[in-house]
């Protein structure tokens, strides 16, 4: 099956529009996996051993010239994060955004929420608030995954900064959009291979220079004594292969926008969610009122069209939104369409034809027990 590839004139192709799960592979990607599977142990002293111990070093280099800060591989976005929260938020009080990453949300379980206002950007009055109290770590994503909305980073790192207070920002989808440690302000941020197009299964902890990290796992004293384990060489060099020139999203924007103009033409009913908001130029997040996501994911997957709900579980059910429903909108009816990399230019067009013709089916079926509650 091919992902979201150009030439979408011939009847019959799938229509990939699912991005914000896992970005199409790039050839690059799969080409510096395929070289790195005969590599040796980056921590073996030998001829072998260094020869993989400079791929790594380069693919490391690689991240830190884009994104900026002492770069921690990881298995993903999640130990990432899992990693930041665990160390940064050691004796510290821990205030997460409401509309947080599962990641987060779940390696600070008893942490306070912090609130985010109807478009979805963080609350920063809430937060100055918050802060008041013993010294905290503050949780903040860069771009959330279902609405695509940026938070005010630099504004939140000088009011944790002013408060004596640590922050940590999951970039995973922000950095699809050049992101970066020190423009942000942030102490540490949360990247993953597979959401740039690289393979899934590698990560890294950006951490500012010379900011005391305790690993989750501990073992060799690989990364520095930051994170144990033999590195994940194939994911890892892919990973490096995988970043995206800068400005490449530029021109999902003018898709998004035309998807968006499609809907509302069609279904005056229809709301973007966080749609006055900044946000990623391939993201866009449809509140549908009365059709369950589930369906509209179901009626368009069989339509030939891969999108999702906002939120899934692993099990691959469909979740309500916590997002959606911090934002105050309806949480059991979002749907969500990331536009890949490698988006083909006719994808607004065909996306608009089939969500209309769902739809227009949907809503002549949609009666009692099927709907949601609006
Ligand atoms: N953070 C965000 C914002 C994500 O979208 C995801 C993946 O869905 C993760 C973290 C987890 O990343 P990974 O799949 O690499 O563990």
């Amino acid at each position: 099956m091919t992902w979201g590839r150009a030439a979408s004139t011939s009847c019959g192709l799938r229509l990939f529009l699912d991005a914000n799960a896992s970005e199409p592979l790039r050839p690059a990607a799969r080409e510096a996996v395929l070289r790195a599977l005969e590599l040796g142990n980056p921590s073996s002293v030998h001829a072998e051993g260094r020869a993989a111990r400079a791929a790594l070093e380069q693919a490391r280099a690689t991240l830190a010239a884009r994104f900026g800060g002492e770069v921690v591989f990881t298995s993903g976005g999640t130990e990432a994060n899992a990693l930041a929260v665990r160390a940064l938020g050691a004796g510290r009080r821990i205030l997460v955004g409401s509309t947080e990453h599962a990641a987060v949300l779940a390696a600070a379980a008893d942490a306070e929420r912090v609130p985010v206002l109807r478009d979805g950007t963080l609350d920063l009055a809430a937060l100055d608030q918050m802060l008041d109290g013993p010294p905290a770590l503050v949780c903040a994503m860069a771009a959330n995954n279902e609405t695509g909305v940026f938070h005010a980073l630099r504004e939140t790192a000088a009011l944790c900064r002013a408060r004596g207070a640590l922050l940590h920002t999951d970039a995973v989808q922000a950095a699809r959009e050049g992101f970066s440690l020190a423009e942000s302000g942030a102490d540490t941020a949360a990247l993953s291979a597979h959401k740039l197009g690289g393979p899934k299964g590698a990560g890294a902890l950006l951490v500012r220079p010379g900011l005391a990290l305790a690993p989750l796992i501990g073992g060799g004293g690989q990364e520095r004594g930051r994170r144990g384990g033999t590195e994940a060489l194939p994911a890892l060099l892919g990973f490096a292969a995988a970043v995206p020139e800068r400005g490449e999203t530029a021109c999902l924007a003018a898709m998004r926008d035309g998807i968006e103009a499609g809907i509302r033409a069609l279904a005056p009913e229809a709301v973007i969610a966080g749609g006055a908001a900044p946000r990623l130029a391939n993201t866009t997040l449809v509140v549908l009122p009365g059709i369950p996501a589930e369906t509209q994911v179901i009626a368009l997957d069989l339509a030939g069209v891969a999108v999702s709900a906002g939120a899934a579980c692993s099990s691959g059910r469909v979740a309500r939104s916590h997002v959606l429903e911090a934002m105050g909108l309806d949480a059991a009816c979002g749907l969500r369409v990331s536009l890949p990399w490698n988006a083909a230019v006719d994808a607004p067009e065909r996306f608009v034809e089939a969500w209309g013709a769902m739809r227009a089916r949907l809503s002549r079926r949609r009666a009692g027990s099927a709907t949601c509650a609006t």
